[in-house]
This record gives C-alpha cells, sequence and structure tokens, in this order.
C-alpha cells in the first residue's frame, strides 16, 4: 500500500498539536451531528448513513443477468440495472462520501459471484487516477474490491494495474469517445502473467473501461479477464 504512514513512537508537539486538532474536529462533528443528524445516503431519511429499509431494499433487490460481448473480456456481470434505488447508492457511495455502501454493494457482487462460479486467482479494482483518488479520499472499485476479496478468499491487488494518464469523465462522453478516451490509460505489472484477473467496477456502461483495462492486463500477460460492476447504465 501506498498511503500507510509510520507512526512515531514518541509524540513530537506537532503530532501533540495534531491530535488537538483531531479531538477538536471530533467536537465539531458530534455537535454538528446532533444539529444536522446524518441521514441516510440512498433516501435521506433522518438515520445513520444507511438505514435499515434501504439496506433490507438492496439485499432483496434481485440479481439482473446481464453479460456483454467485451471481445477481450471472458465475461461481465453486473447485479442490476443503474436506476432507482442501485443508481442512488452507486451515486451517494461514488460522490457523497458514503463509503459505508461498500459493504451491502459488495454482497450483491458476492451472491453473484457465489452462482457463477468464476475461476479467478487475484481482484484488481480498475484504477483511479492518482489525483482523482486524492482528492475523493478512496477510489470506489477498491473499497469493493478489498470486501470481495475477504468474502471471496481470493487475493487482493491494485498494485497490478495503475492508471498512467487522466481520463476525461467518461459519464460525460459519447460510446466514440469513450473508447478512445481510456485506450492506453492503463498499465498492467508483470506479475498478472498467467493469473485470472476478476476487474471490479462500480458501474459498466460500454463497457470500454472495463476493455481497456483487460487489454492492458493481456499486455501483461494475464490469462482469463473477468469484469464485475454494481450496475450496468
Ligand atoms: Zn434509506
Amino acid at each position: 500500500m501506498n498511503n500507510e504512514v509510520s507512526i512515531a513512537t514518541t509524540p513530537s508537539p506537532d503530532s501533540l498539536l495534531l491530535q488537538l486538532e483531531r479531538s477538536a474536529a471530533r467536537a465539531w462533528h458530534w455537535l454538528l451531528d446532533l444539529i444536522f443528524p446524518p441521514a441516510c445516503g440512498i433516501c435521506g431519511r433522518v438515520d445513520f448513513r444507511l438505514c435499515a429499509g434501504c439496506r433490507r431494499e438492496l439485499d432483496l433487490l434481485p440479481l439482473k443477468d446481464y453479460s456483454k460481448e467485451l471481445n477481450e473480456l471472458h465475461e461481465v456481470f453486473a447485479t442490476g440495472k443503474h436506476r432507482h434505488i442501485l443508481r442512488n447508492a452507486v451515486r451517494a457511495f461514488k460522490y457523497d462520501g458514503a463509503t459505508e455502501l461498500a459493504e451491502p454493494l459488495a454482497a450483491r457482487m458476492v451472491k453473484a459471484l457465489r452462482g457463477l462460479q468464476w475461476k479467478v486467482d487475484v481482484i484488481v479494482p480498475v484504477p483511479l487516477f492518482a489525483d482523482r483518488e486524492a482528492e475523493r479520499g478512496y477510489n470506489q472499485a477498491a473499497l469493493l474490491g478489498r470486501h470481495l476479496s475477504a468474502e471471496m478468499g481470493v487475493i487482493y491487488s491494485a498494485d497490478s494495474l495503475k492508471r498512467v494518464r487522466e481520463t476525461s469523465q467518461q459519464a460525460l462522453l459519447t460510446p466514440e469517445e469513450r473508447q478512445s478516451n481510456v485506450r492506453d490509460a492503463f498499465e498492467a505489472c508483470e506479475a498478472v502473467k498467467g493469473h485470472a484477473v476478476l476487474l471490479v467496477d462500480d458501474v459498466v456502461t460500454t463497457g470500454s473501461t472495463l476493455r481497456a483495462c483487460a487489454i492492458a492486463l493481456k499486455e501483461k500477460g494475464a490469462g482469463a479477464v473477468y469484469g464485475i460492476a454494481v450496475s450496468h447504465a
């Protein structure tokens, strides 16, 4: 992991100041939560970030069979259409910092994967460009991938694939533009050679991002490449 920081054993005046700042921030958030109770990321009900009703709805929403001809990919599956609760959940998860949604969304993927029985050796999230990840504070695909790895007992490796150049947001482009936007945007590492890879993303639309990832992985000798997403638009 690149973001790991080493923790000093003796606190310097700096870190004491930092601790004070953190305590002040915690008190401030506690006060804010008291005045504006946190709302469910999906329906906005005043509750925790995911209310019991939305959690149940996510769990009960049937898995939709979805597969797409994507050439370089062996098979692609999305757990449902990108609308209603699934769309709200993905948006809150991706844009509103509702990282708590990783677990219930990954649970849908796990359910699908248990049925699909794909033989994969390593789980790789679709990477964000470093700047964008720093801006957002997390990569939503990586959070999903970690949950999948823990649940499925398959190795997780975010280092196997890197986004080597900034790309425009796919959602704003036409299908043709999407393809050229992500072409050569990814680079895989040699360690994927001979391994079957499960690519993880939040939404699949035309599949051009997954395809570009699969091409990069295969260039380094990866075996079958599969793709799983929460929803398909
Ligand atoms: Zn809710």
